[in-house]
């Protein structure tokens, strides 16, 4: 049976990648120290089944193929490193784990594959381009990130990351491979995360105004969690991409204010917005240019942004916390 080890498998994104994996037939050794995650968001039927075997450690501290060997896996064939806080509000109050994840973290996940002989996939992020000069992103653009402001302990330590994993595969001759994650949203996101995405849709449902960040101009491309999981499975899968970055998100670009507009029609309720002052370094714009994708894995998004939010405003609605308050 084939066997993948997911960090940061509590999460929103590790866990729909954990369902995708066990759907498929996989064994997953799921690691989360839950700083953001949360159990919940696994189907407790896996654990029964034997299918997923879950581990609450800080991927900082205690992952290594030593610790791995003691708990008894003996055999690896994927390493996915998801293990971080995403969120800006998340990343900036746990601004020195986030650094550490992603620096330390990332090496002691890479001496794993290493040492099992896996392949290892980067879970990176569009941040790694800051506050890009240039639209859409393709992967060959370096950057314009502000290296000491206060995205600093994500953009960069990500972009260590990716330095990193990169002289593994010069020196090692691992198979890894870049994943730049740019906006993603779906069921599981958490209400409180301080992202658009759940401010928006907890904002919509409980008949309160949109909060705009700055004017509303700022843009993003937001992509719906399903289609990020078939690219994540597509690059786990093909052959010959050691030392491959991709970009993957929707390359649909609005600004805040339509996106804004959006959510409110998906809820069916008219658009309200209270403007509040944009985070400082807060990136103008965002948008992935995906021909790589496109080319070497035949992958685009699916899902349209109407369909995405309908099924994140269901899985919202049926949250005590948010839905409950309705009515
Ligand atoms: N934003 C907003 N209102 C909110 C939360 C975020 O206008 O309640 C803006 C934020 O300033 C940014 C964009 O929405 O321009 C996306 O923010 P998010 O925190 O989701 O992720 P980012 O892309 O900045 O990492």
């Amino acid at each position: 049976m084939k066997t993948a080890l997911v960090t940061g498998a509590a999460g929103f994104m590790g866990s729909h990648l954990t369902d995708r994996l066990v759907a498929e037939g996989w064994q997953v050794w799921a690691v989360d120290n839950l700083a953001t995650g949360s159990w919940d968001n696994l189907d407790p039927a896996y654990r029964e089944r034997g299918v997923v075997t879950a581990l609450e450690w800080d991927v900082t501290r205690d992952l290594s193929p030593e610790a791995l060997r003691a708990a008894g896996l003996e055999h690896l064939d994927l390493v996915v490193h998801l293990a971080s806080a995403a969120s800006p509000v998340h990343y900036r109050r746990l601004a020195l784990e986030t650094l550490w994840v992603n620096s330390k973290g990332t090496g002691n996940a890479l001496e794993v594959a290493r040492a099992y002989g896996a392949r290892f996939l980067l879970g990176s992020t569009s941040e790694a381009y800051g506050d890009p000069e240039v639209s859409p992103q393709p992967e060959t653009y370096w950057g314009h990130v502000n290296p000491v402001g206060p995205r600093a302990c994500y953009d960069e330590s990500k972009r260590f990351g990716e330095a990193l994993t990169m002289e593994y595969v010069r020196q090692y001759g691992l198979d890894a491979r870049i994943l730049r994650f740019f906006n993603c949203y779906g069921p599981r996101m958490q209400v409180g995360d301080g992202r658009v995405v759940p401010n928006f849709v907890s904002q919509a449902l409980q008949g309160e105004p949109l909060t705009v960040y700055g004017d509303g101009s700022q843009t993003r491309s937001f992509c719906y969690v399903s289609d990020e999981v078939e690219a994540i499975w597509r690059i786990a899968n093909a052959p010959g991409l050691a030392g491959e970055i991709f970009n993957v998100g929707n390359p649909e670009e609005r600004t805040i204010l339509d996106f804004a507009r959006a959510v409110a029609a998906v809820a069916g309720v008219e658009l309200k917005v209270t403007y509040r002052p944009l985070p400082p370094d807060d990136p103008t714009n965002r948008c992935p240019d995906i021909s790589k994708a496109r080319r070497l894995l035949g992958w685009e998004p699916v899902v349209s942004l109407e369909e995405g939010l309908a099924a994140t405003f269901a899985y919202f609605r049926a949250l005590p916390a948010v839905g409950g308050r309705q009515g």
